[in-house]
Order: structure tokens, then sequence, then C-alpha cells
């Protein structure tokens, strides 16, 4: 995900670069599995402070169902604008200062938006963050009931024979979900009688 970015900053405002994107991004994170490349376009925009970069992308993650743990494939698109500033002046060469730069505060302090002496732009830790951001909270595997899920049925059974003094509480048609089940035995004491001191 890195532009070469020096004839862009040459150009006046307005000027624009476009990008077919089709990346494999293995390592970019320990915590996402991708399951298919990285895809979509990369709109970057010569601006008074720098360039614009504008993306609208999609990819395949493995993550778990929330329910039955098991892994699922989880397509997710996003769009994102992020503002990068030029570490460099690009015909001179000469680093820029601080005080030089007339875009928003914010930007100046973050290392993941600087476009660094060899005019290369990385966009992978604004995309990194924003797959995340994109990510579904609560993943679900392909069975809207739990009924119908093989897995959530394995995963109740484990639960069963973990805790088999309690499996008459589990037969009574209610559905335990596998990351409480250890709390059933708080229930369980809960249910005997308080003894007097
Ligand atoms: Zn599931």
């Amino acid at each position: 995900m890195e532009f070469n970015v020096a004839q862009l900053l040459k150009q006046p405002i307005g000027a624009t670069r476009e990008y077919e994107l089709n990346e494999e991004i293995e390592g970019l994170d320990p915590g996402l599995i991708p399951v298919s490349p990285l895809t979509g376009l990369v709109k970057l925009l010569r601006t008074h402070s720098g360039v614009l970069v504008i993306g609208d992308l999609s990819i395949s993650l493995e993550v778990s169902c929330n329910r039955c743990l098991e892994p699922v494939e989880t397509p997710v698109s996003f769009h994102f604008e992020e503002s990068f500033r030029p570490l460099t002046d690009v015909e001179t060469g000469r680093f820029l200062m601080p005080q030089e730069f007339k875009g928003q505060q914010e930007e100046l302090s973050d290392a993941a938006l600087i476009i660094d002496d060899h005019h290369i732009l990385d966009a992978s830790e604004v995309v990194r963050q924003n797959i995340w951001l994109a990510l579904p909270m609560y993943p679900g595997c392909m069975f809207e009931d739990p009924a119908n899920c093989p897995y959530f049925a394995v995963r109740l059974q484990e639960i069963k024979e973990v805790h088999s003094d309690l499996v008459e509480e589990t037969v009574d048609g209610e559905v335990i979900d596998p990351r409480w089940a250890a709390l059933l035995a708080l229930k369980q004491d809960d249910a005997e009688p308080k003894r007097k001191r």
C-alpha cells in the first residue's frame, strides 16, 4: 500500500491519481486473518498541505462466530479519507518545519500520516485501523437460529460434560451461551438455601 507521490506533489492543488488495488495483506496485523486480497479503488488528491487519500476497499477475513466460536468468513467494505503530509519539500529535498505545515494540527503529530523523505506515502496503518473499524462487533455464522447450528450443539455438549452436575439446569429449554457457561456454577450456588450463621 505504498505510493510514490513525488510527481503528484509537484503538481498543482487538485491534481489526482487513481489506483486499482489488489493486494495481499498477510502480516499487516497479527489479529487479522485475511482470506482474500484487499481490493478496491484508492484516489490520491493533491491538497494545499499534502495528499488526501480516499479509499473504497473490500476484503474478506476469518473471524470467530460470536456464538459457536467456529471460524467464519466475513466480507467487509469500508470508505476512508485521510490527509498525509510530506516530510520534505519535493523540489529541494529540504525537511519541512512543523510550523510550515498548513493542514490540521492533529495531522502533524501522527507518524502514520507522513510521506517519507523518498516521497513514499504508506497507507497501510490507516487501512489496518479502518479494517478493524469495519469488522462487525458480533460476527455470526450462517445459522441464524442456534437450534440449527451443529457447532453450537457441539459446544453445548462440551459445556454439559464439564458441568455434568448442572445438566438438569440446561435441559429446561434454556439456550446457554458458551461464553457465560462459567457463570452456571454461580447460579447453582445462588440456588442453594442460605445458611444462617
Ligand atoms: Zn455460529
